[in-house]
C-alpha cells in the first residue's frame, strides 16, 4: 500500500489549496470501508518516483465556529485521520499566526508521536521571517514556510515529505 500523508489544520489555512496545487485535481479514490471517506478526501499523489495517497481533513472543520475543533465529532475525525497517516502535514496560517486552535491541534499531533512537518501558508514574502518563525514554540520542528497558492517553496516541502516515507 502507498503510504498515506494527512494535510490537517485549523479550518481556511489552506489545506485544500495545498492538497489541489500537489495532487493537480486528479480524481479523488473511493475508499471501500463504510464511512472512512465520509470526512476526507484521498488523492494519488506523486512526487518524483515517489506515489502516496494525500488526505485532505476536511473533517477538521465540521465544529463549525472558528478554532472550535473539538466540538461534536471533530475530535474524533482529527483522532482518526492523525490514526491513519504515516506522515502529517500540519497547514498553519503564516500571516494570521499562531492561535489557541493550533495548539489544541499540536497537542494531538505530539502525543501521536507521528512524524510531523509544520508548514505555515499563505508566506509569500519569506524575507520576514519572524512572522513564521513564532511556530517554532509549537514544539514540532523547524516551521517550512509555503504560499500553496503562489506554489511558492512547495517543491521543496515535496522534497522533504518524500525524504520521510
Ligand atoms: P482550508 O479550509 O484549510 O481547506 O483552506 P482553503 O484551501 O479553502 O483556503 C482558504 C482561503 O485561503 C482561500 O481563500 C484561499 O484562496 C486562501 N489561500 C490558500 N492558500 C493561500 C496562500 O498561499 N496565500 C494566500 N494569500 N491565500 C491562500
Ligand atoms: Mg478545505
Amino acid at each position: 500500500a502507498r503510504p498515506i500523508v494527512a494535510v490537517v489544520g485549523r479550518p481556511n489555512v489552506g489545506k485544500s489549496t495545498l492538497f489541489n496545487r500537489i495532487t493537480g485535481g486528479r480524481v479523488a479514490i473511493v475508499e471501500d470501508q463504510p464511512g472512512v471517506t465520509r470526512d476526507r478526501l484521498y488523492r494519488h499523489a506523486q512526487w518524483g518516483e515517489r506515489e502516496f495517497t494525500l488526505v485532505d481533513t476536511g473533517g477538521l472543520e465540521l465544529g463549525g465556529a472558528e478554532d472550535n475543533v473539538f466540538s461534536g465529532g471533530t475530535r474524533l475525525q482529527a483522532e482518526a485521520a492523525i490514526a491513519e497517516a504515516d506522515v502529517i502535514v500540519f497547514l498553519v496560517d503564516g500571516r494570521q499566526g499562531l492561535t489557541a486552535g493550533d495548539e489544541a491541534i499540536a497537542e494531538l499531533l505530539r502525543r501521536s508521536k507521528k512524524p510531523v512537518f509544520l508548514v505555515p501558508n499563505k508566506v509569500e514574502d519569506f524575507s520576514k521571517p519572524e512572522r513564521y518563525m513564532e511556530f517554532y514554540s509549537l514544539g514540532l520542528g523547524e516551521p517550512i514556510p509555503i504560499s500553496a497558492s503562489h506554489g511558492m517553496n512547495t517543491g521543496d516541502l515535496l522534497d522533504t515529505i518524500v525524504a520521510a516515507l
